[in-house]
């Protein structure tokens, strides 16, 4: 049965652009456009909004984000067998989807981009988890996006939502939590997939928040979540021992004991150490 937008559907894609998936590229597809269709709903409300997709594939996201009202879409995939099927949803959805082809770690998409924006993936793992960690991390602060609606595997996806004490606490979550409000809105067995990769996924939603939740200079925070996470079975009067030399003093003034662990402390707790840290420096 045809969508709603004229588009085949996503198998028949597949099958007259000889789209077998790659391995190396990390192409696990999503061919359930009502599936797709959800997970652009997670992106929130699209109307009047850029939206920034990297890896569309064969484009199941894609058209979910135009269907649901995206003003624009940008879409930055590396595999150039991908860009006939592409071709095809910009021409249903004419002067809306403009696509790059290349790899999205080496590609700045701001020029082409027009603000509110949005940013929406299912991407390979490594790729996400390496531009969560870049978006997350801008030289200033609000970053060019609103929010991230991204596809990780379950696990990558409890490490950015976890709380202190849980066992996926880490540095992961204090960089997301920090400056922006992150859940997981939706789970995601393997065989949701094509093919279906050997572990459960997750969507997980970041909201920038529009300033940080607790003042801290980005370096100093970093080094000293680092330094505690690096060794997290280490008390924290150990484990930090090379970021201040008197940093027994510094826990104890910041209202942490030093005997705690680095999976204890909240982010509250680690902006204010980074202060008193880098007070003194
Ligand atoms: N979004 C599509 C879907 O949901 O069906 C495809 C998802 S598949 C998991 C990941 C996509 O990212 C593939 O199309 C792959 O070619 C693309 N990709 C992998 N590495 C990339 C990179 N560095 N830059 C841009 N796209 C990349």
């Amino acid at each position: 049965m045809a969508a709603l937008d004229g588009l085949p559907p996503l198998r028949e894609v597949l099958r007259s652009h000889d789209l077998v998936a790659k391995k190396s590229l990390g192409q696990n597809f999503l061919l359930d456009l009502n599936l797709t269709a959800k997970i652009a709903r997670a992106a929130g409300d699209l109307s009047g909004a850029d939206v920034l997709e990297v890896g569309p594939g064969p484009g199941g996201l894609t058209r979910g984000l135009l269907a649901e009202g995206a003003r624009k879409v940008l879409a930055i995939e590396k595999d150039p067998r991908c860009l006939p099927a592409l071709a095809e949803i910009a021409a249903a959805y004419l002067g809306r989807l403009e696509v790059i082809q290349g790899d999205a770690l080496a590609i700045n998409p701001l020029a082409h981009l027009t603000p509110p924006i949005k940013v929406a993936a299912n991407l390979p793992y490594n790729v996400g988890t390496e531009l969560l960690v870049r978006w997350l991390t801008p030289p200033s602060w609000p970053p060019f996006w609103d929010s991230l609606t991204l596809m990780f595997q379950r696990e990558v996806a409890e490490r950015i939502v976890a709380q202190p004490g849980d066992k996926h606490y880490g540095r992961l979550a204090i960089l997301a939590q920090w400056r922006a409000q992150a859940r997981i809105v939706m789970s995601l067995p393997p065989e949701a997939f094509t093919p279906a990769p050997k572990v459960h996924s997750a969507v997980v939603h970041l909201r920038a928040l529009p300033e940080p939740q607790f003042p801290a200079d980005p370096a100093t925070l970093s080094r000293v979540v680092a330094a505690g996470f690096n060794q997290r079975r280490k008390m924290l009067r150990a484990s930090l021992k090379s970021v201040a030399p008197d940093i027994e003093a510094k826990l104890e003034e910041a209202g942490i004991k030093p005997t705690e662990r680095a999976e204890q402390v909240s982010i509250e707790q680690f902006c204010r150490l980074a202060r008193i840290v880098k007070g003194a420096s």
